[in-house]
C-alpha cells in the first residue's frame, strides 16, 4: 500500500485506504467530472505517523481507566491526545514526499490547497463529526500543510469521538484516517446538490447556492438559495431566493475571512437559470455513473464547475444499501429493542400485540392490533386486513405475509425468529416495517397505517416502459385505479378466494356448489375489473401450494401432504390433473362470465408456474372448451417463474400473447434458494439482483422479442428495489407492474432509466 495517492489513481474501491472522499473524488476524476486536482495521504501515512510517534501506547495510557462520564476526565484526555498529535514529528520520508506532491499541484510553486479529512469505511460514524471540523482551507506553505495534516489526524480524539467510541465498543486503535490535499477552488459562488429530494424522494435536483466559499454554507451559518429542478424536464419547478448578508472568502494572504455583500446582491438569484439547469444536468450524470442518488458538493469558480465531494444518499426510505448501524444509532437514543427481523414492508405503526396461532378463530385478531404469527398463510387475509403490521417468526422477504402486507399497505417484519414468545398479547409496540425492528411502547407520531397511495399522486412523467400496478385484495382496487397506471399486471386468484369464498373450491364442488363458486369468484373479478375498466386486467389464476389449500376450510380432504410444496403441484400441474381440473373449469368459467356476461371485455388471463409446453397446450383446450379463446382482446400470459420458460422462450412464445416475470420464483429456482426462508434470506442468498437472474431476464426478453411476444414483471423486484428498473428498461421490458405503494416512485426511476438511454445514444450520436 503507498502512503500517498494521487486523487485521479482512486477509485470506489479504495475506500479502505483513501476514506470515502478521496475514493469519490477519485471516481469522479475518471469518470470525467471537473475535480480539483490533489493527493491523498493515507492510513498508510496514519499509521506510520502514528508508529514513528509512539502514538499508540500514548493514547492507551491517555485512556486506561479514564472516566467517560466525567466531562472533564474527557476534555483533558482528549486534550492530551491531541496536542501529542500535532507535536509529534513528521518522518522525514513522508515530509519531502507529501511536499514533492503538494510542489505538483502549483506547477512548482506552493498553491493555496484545502486539508480535508476522509474517513476509511469502519470508522464513518465516527469521523463523521470529525469531518465536519477538519477541513482546512486556503493553506498555504509546507509548514502550514504539515500542521493542517496533523491537526486532521488529531480530529479523530475529539471527546464527543471518544465518547461516541466508547459507546460503540470501538476499538481506539482501529480508527483510521486519511488526509485529502486539493487544489484550492476559489470559489464565487458554492453549495450542494441532491440528485433527489431526500424528503419526498421526489425525482427532483434539489441545489442550494450561496456567494463565496462552500464551508460557511455546508456548516449551516448562511442561507442559501433552493433551487428544485425537474430531472426529466431540464425545467426549474421552484426557487427560494435567500437574503445572503455576507460570505467566507480569501484573504489577501490567503486567509478565510468574512465579507459582507452588498444589499442589492444579497437578495438576488445567486445563479442564473443556464447554470442551474446545467449544474443539475451534471447532478444527473454523476448519479447515471454511480447508478443511485448522490448528495453533492460543489464550486463555481470564474464560470466553472468542480466536484468537491459526492456521497450516495443513504436516507432513503427504500435504501436496502443503508447500513444496519444507521438504524442502530436511532435505536441507541431512544428506545429499546424487543424483536428484530427482516423488513419486509416498510412504514411504522404502534398498537398492541395479537399472538395468533393456527388453531384460533380470526375473529381474536381485532382492528389496529399488531398480528405477531409463526406464518402467515392466505386463510388468515381477512384478519391480516384489520391489522395495523404484522410480524412473523419465519419468512422471507417474497413470504406470503410479506407479499400481502406490501398489498395492503401495513408495516410487515418476517424472519423475526422468536416474535412470537419474546412478544406477549396485548403488549404495546412499535413495528418499523423498514429497518425490520420493533420497538417497546407506542409512537405518538405514526401516521395513520394506511395512506390512500393515490392521494400522493403528483403528475407522474410518462414512461416508455407501461406501469402496472398489482392488486389483491379487491377492495382497494377502486383507490388503486387513481393511479397513473395501465392496467393491472397481476391479480392473484387467490385473494377471491380468501376474501369471498374462504373454503377449498374441491368441497364446494363436491357439495354441489359450483354455481356459488363461480358467480363469488366472478363477482371478485368483476370489482377489480370493473374498476380499471377499460384498461386490462390480467388474472391469474390459482397458484395455491398444497400446505396452503389445506388450511382452507375442507382442504385436508384434497391436499396431499408434501415435503416441498414450493416445487410441488401447484400452478399449472393442477389444472391437468384429474384432482383438481373442476376447480380450475371453475375459474375459467367465473373469467367467461365477467367476460361475457358483465361485458369486462378487460379481463385477461395468466397462468403460474408453468412446467412445460404440453400443459400450456392441454390448459388451452380447457379454455377453449368453455369458450374462452385467445385473440385480439382476449390475451393469455405465460409467468416466467421456472427457468425452463427462460431456456424454451422461443417454445413457449408459440402459445402466448405475453409473458411476465415472477421474480420471486425465479430468484427461488434460479438461486436454488427457497423464498420462505429467513435463514437464506438474511444471508442474502435470496436477491433478485444477482446476475444470474438479470442474465436470465435478459435472455427471456431478448428470444421473447425475436418471436414478437412482449415480456412485463410482476414480481416484488422492482417494488423493492427502485434502483432494479434502470437494469429492466436497459434490457427492454415492455411492462413492468408495482405494488400500489411504490407505484409513484418507482416511476420516476423508470422515466430517468430511459432519459438516460437517450441521452447516452445521443451522445454516441454526435
Ligand atoms: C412471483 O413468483 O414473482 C409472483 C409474482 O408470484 P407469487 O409471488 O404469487 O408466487
Ligand atoms: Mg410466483
Amino acid at each position: 500500500m503507498k502512503r500517498l495517492m494521487s486523487i485521479k489513481n482512486l477509485g470506489v474501491n479504495d475506500i479502505p485506504i483513501a476514506g470515502g472522499k478521496a475514493a469519490n473524488l477519485g471516481e469522479l476524476t475518471s469518470a470525467g467530472f471537473e475535480v480539483p486536482p490533489g493527493f491523498v495521504l493515507t492510513t498508510e501515512s496514519f499509521d506510520y505517523y502514528l508508529k514513528y510517534n509512539k502514538l499508540k501506547d500514548f493514547i492507551a495510557d491517555a485512556l486506561s481507566g479514564l472516566d467517560m462520564s466525567s466531562d472533564a476526565a474527557l476534555q483533558d484526555a482528549s486534550g492530551k491526545i491531541r496536542k501529542a498529535f500535532e507535536e509529534g514529528e513528521m518522518p522525514k520520508d513522508l515530509e519531502s514526499s507529501v511536499i514533492e506532491e503538494y510542489k505538483k499541484l502549483g506547477k512548482g510553486k506552493f498553491p493555496l490547497v484545502a486539508v480535508r479529512s476522509s474517513a476509511t469505511a469502519e470508522d464513518l460514524p465516527t469521523a463523521s463529526f470529525a469531518g465536519q471540523q477538519d477541513t482546512y482551507l486556503n493553506v498555504s506553505g509546507p509548514e502550514s500543510l504539515l500542521k493542517s495534516v496533523k491537526r486532521c489526524w488529531a480530529s479523530l480524539f475529539t471527546p464527543r469521538a471518544l465518547a461516541y467510541r466508547v459507546s460503540k465498543n470501538f476499538e481506539h486503535d482501529k480508527v483510521k484516517l486519511a488526509v485529502v490535499v486539493q487544489r484550492m477552488v476559489n470559489s464565487d459562488i458554492s453549495g450542494i446538490m441532491f440528485t433527489i429530494d431526500p424528503n419526498s424522494e421526489l425525482p427532483h435536483i434539489i441545489i442550494e447556492a450561496g456567494y463565496g466559499l462552500g464551508e460557511a454554507l455546508v456548516g449551516g451559518k448562511v442561507t442559501p438559495d433552493t433551487y428544485v429542478v425537474d430531472k426529466f424536464h431540464r425545467k426549474i419547478l421552484n426557487r427560494r431566493i435567500s437574503n445572503q448578508t455576507w460570505k467566507l472568502v480569501r484573504g489577501e494572504s490567503g486567509e478565510c475571512m468574512k465579507e459582507d455583500i452588498p444589499a442589492d446582491l444579497a437578495s438576488k438569484q445567486k445563479m442564473t437559470d443556464e447554470q442551474i439547469l446545467d449544474l443539475a444536468e451534471i447532478g444527473n450524470q454523476i448519479e447515471m455513473h454511480y447508478d443511485r442518488p448522490m448528495d453533492i458538493e460543489w464550486a463555481m469558480e470564474g464560470g466553472n464547475v468542480y466536484i468537491v465531494q459526492a456521497r450516495p444518499v443513504t436516507t432513503l426510505s427504500k435504501d436496502k444499501n443503508d447500513k444496519a448501524g444507521k438504524a442502530e444509532e436511532k435505536i441507541e437514543s431512544s428506545r429499546t429493542i424487543l424483536v428484530k427481523g427482516l423488513g419486509a414492508s416498510p412504514g411504522k405503526a404502534s398498537g398492541p400485540v395479537r399472538i395468533y396461532q393456527e388453531d384460533m378463530s380470526l375473529d381474536v385478531v381485532k382492528k389496529g392490533d399488531i398480528m405477531v404469527t409463526q406464518m402467515t398463510t392466505p386463510d388468515m387475509v381477512p384478519a391480516m386486513t384489520r391489522t395495523s403490521a404484522i410480524i412473523t417468526d419465519e419468512g422471507g422477504m417474497t413470504c406470503h405475509a410479506a407479499i400481502v402486507a406490501r398489498e395492503l399497505g401495513i408495516p410487515c417484519i418476517v424472519g423475526a425468529n422468536n416474535a412470537t414468545e419474546v412478544l406477549k398479547n396485548g403488549m404495546e409496540v412499535t413495528v418499523h416495517g423498514q429497518t425490520g425492528v420493533v420497538y417497546e411502547g407506542l409512537d405518538k407520531e405514526d401516521r395513520p397505517a394506511s395512506t390512500p397511495v393515490a392521494a400522493m399522486a403528483p403528475s407522474a412523467p410518462v414512461t416508455g416502459t407501461k406501469i402496472m400496478v398489482n392488486v389483491g385484495v379487491p377492495q382497494k382496487a377502486e383507490e388503486y385505479a387513481q393511479l397513473p397506471v395501465q392496467g393491472v399486471g397481476l391479480m392473484r386468484i387467490e385473494f377471491l378466494f380468501t376474501s369471498y369464498i374462504q373454503e377449498h373450491p374441491c368441497a364446494l364442488i363436491e357439495q354441489g356448489r359450483e354455481r356459488e363458486l363461480v358467480e363469488k369468484l366472478s363477482q371478485g373479478i368483476a370489482t377489480v375489473a370493473k374498476a380499471f375498466y377499460p384498461r386490462p386486467i390480467i388474472l391469474r389464476t390459482s397458484d395455491f401450494k398444497t400446505n396452503e389449500y389445506r388450511d382452507m376450510k375442507g382442504g385436508a380432504k384434497y391436499e396431499p401432504k408434501e415435503q416441498n410444496p414450493m416445487i410441488g403441484w401447484r400452478g399449472c400441474s393442477r389444472y391437468v390433473s384429474e384432482s383438481y381440473r373442476d376447480a380450475f373449469l371453475a375459474e375459467l368459467k367465473a373469467i367467461k362470465r365477467a367476460r361475457d356476461e358483465m361485458g369486462l371485455t378487460n379481463v385477461w388471463m395468466m397462468l403460474p408456474f408453468v412446467r412445460t409446453v404440453e400443459e400450456v397446450v392441454k390448459i388451452e383446450r380447457l379454455m377453449n372448451d368453455v369458450g374462452l379463446f385467445r385473440g385480439n382482446d382476449f390475451k393469455l400470459y405465460l409467468m416466467a417463474e421456472v427457468p425452463v420458460i427462460v431456456f424454451m422462450a422461443e417454445e413457449f412464445a408459440e402459445h402466448c400473447d405475453g409473458f411476465s416475470i415472477g421474480s420471486n420464483d425465479l430468484t427461488q429456482l434460479t438461486m436454488g434458494a427457497d423464498r420462505d426462508s429467513d435463514i437464506l434470506g438474511r444471508m442474502g442468498y435470496f436477491d433478485e439482483r444477482n446476475v444470474a437472474i438479470k442474465r436470465a431476464i435478459a435472455h427471456l426478453i431478448k428470444h421473447a422479442h425475436n418471436k414478437g411476444v412482449p415480456v412485463g414483471i410482476c414480481g416484488q423486484a422492482p417494488s423493492v428495489y427502485p434502483e432494479f428498473c434502470e437494469f429492466l428498461v436497459r434490457a427492454g421490458i415492455d411492462s413492468i407492474s408495482l405494488n400500489a405503494d411504490t407505484v409513484l416512485k418507482t416511476i420516476s426511476y423508470v422515466a430517468a432509466a430511459e432519459q438516460r438511454m437517450v441521452l447516452e445514444s445521443i451522445r454516441k450520436q454526435k
